[in-house]
C-alpha cells in the first residue's frame, strides 16, 4: 500500500479538522488537520505495536526507570507538562530515538550504548520532547495529507480503513519528513529544557560530535532527515554562547550513566548470550525504521 494511502487511512481513524494551529514553541501558525486530543489518541494506539517493532523493551527495569526519570525531568520543564510522557528503552540495535505524538518517546539500545553521560541522554530526550510539544509529527502528517488528498483522493472509495499493522504505520510515519526548521527548533527547545532540568548544554554538542564521528565509520540513515551534525554543532554552540554561558556547573553525569545504563547493557547482553545460547538479536524480517532520529 503506498504510503500516502496509508496516511489517508490513518487520517480516517482520526477526526480531521482542517485549519491552522499555533505552534506552542515558536508561536507560528502552521497547517494542522488534527485537534490536540488526537495526539494522545494516536500515540496510545500505536505505542505498543511500535515498541514491538523496535525489538521490545530492554528487560531491565532499573535501566528503564533511569531513562524514564531523566525524560520526566524534561517533561516537567517543557511547554506542555500536562500530558503524560513515557520514555522507553528498546532493543533495536540501530542508532535512533523516536517520538510518537502524545508523549511516547523511544530510544534504542544502539543509541544508548554510544552515549557516555546522563547529559547526553538528556539532550536526546529533550530534543524528542521538543518534537512532541511542537506537534511536529502531526504537522508533517497534515502537510503530507494535503498532498496525498490531491494525489490519491480520487482512488480511495468509501471511508478509509483503519491502519492496523504497526509496520505499515511505521513506514508511513517514516515517510513523513520533519522540516529542517522543525529539527533546528527541537534542538533549540531541547537546549532550554536541558538547562531547565539542570544539565550541561555542552552535552548536546558532545552528542552531535559522537554522531558525526559515527557517521564517518558508516552512514547513519536515521539522521538523514536532520541537518548534518556539523551544522547542528555550529548553531548549538552559537546558541550556548549567546544564551547559556555563565550558568555555573551543571550536571554531566558520567558515572551515573555508566552505572545505570552502560554496565547494564553489557551485563544484559552477557546474561542473554549465556542463558539462551542464541545470537544477540534476530533481525526483524519486517524491517525496522531507518529514517528518523534525534
Ligand atoms: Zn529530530
Amino acid at each position: 500500500m503506498p504510503n500516502r494511502v496509508i496516511l489517508l487511512a490513518l487520517a480516517g481513524a482520526l477526526a480531521l479538522s482542517a485549519g491552522c494551529a499555533v505552534n506552542p514553541v515558536t508561536g507560528d501558525e502552521e497547517l494542522m488537520f488534527f485537534p490536540p486530543e488526537d495526539d494522545v489518541k494516536l500515540g496510545r494506539q500505536y505505542a505498543g505495536p511500535i515498541e514491538k517493532e523496535l525489538g521490545g523493551r530492554i528487560a531491565d527495569e532499573n535501566l528503564q526507570r533511569y531513562v524514564n526519570d531523566v525524560g520526566q525531568k524534561m517533561a516537567r520543564v517543557c511547554h506542555q507538562p500536562d500530558i503524560s510522557y513515557h520514555f522507553t528503552a528498546v532493543e533495536d540495535k540501530m542508532i535512533n530515538a523516536f517520538a510518537l505524538p502524545g508523549g511516547y518517546v523511544f530510544i534504542t539500545r544502539g543509541l544508548l550504548k554510544e552515549m557516555k553521560t546522563e547529559g547526553q541522554l538528556a539532550s536526546v530526550l529533550a530534543h524528542e520532547v521538543g518534537h512532541v510539544v511542537a506537534r511536529d509529527t502531526m504537522a508533517a502528517l497534515s502537510r503530507q495529507l494535503s498532498m496525498a488528498a490531491l494525489v490519491v483522493g480520487a482512488h480511495v472509495s468509501g471511508a478509509p480503513g483503519r491502519v492496523t499493522r504497526a509496520a505499515d504505520f511505521m513506514t508511513a510515519m517514516l515517510s513523513l519528513q520533519y522540516s529542517r526548521d522543525d529539527e533546528r527548533e527541537a534542538d533549540m527547545t531541547g537546549l532550554s529544557y536541558m538547562t531547565g532540568a539542570g544539565y550541561d548544554t555542552n552535552s548536546m554538542v558532545e552528542m552531535m560530535q559522537a554522531i558525526d564521528e559515527l557517521q564517518t565509520v558508516r552512514p547513519i540513515e536515521f539522521f538523514s532527515t536532520h541537518p548534518n551534525p556539523e551544522s547542528r554543532i555550529t548553531y548549538i554552540k552559537e546558541k550556548i554562547a549567546t544564551r547559556y554561558c555563565g550558568l555555573g556547573t551543571l550536571k554531566r553525569g558520567q558515572q551515573e550513566y555508566e552505572e545505570a545504563v552502560l554496565s547494564k547493557l553489557k551485563r544484559h547482553r552477557n546474561v542473554n548470550a549465556a542463558t539462551l545460547d542464541l545470537p544477540e538479536a534476530v533481525p526483524d524480517p519486517a524491517g525496522t525504521p531507518e529514517k528518523t532520529g534525534p
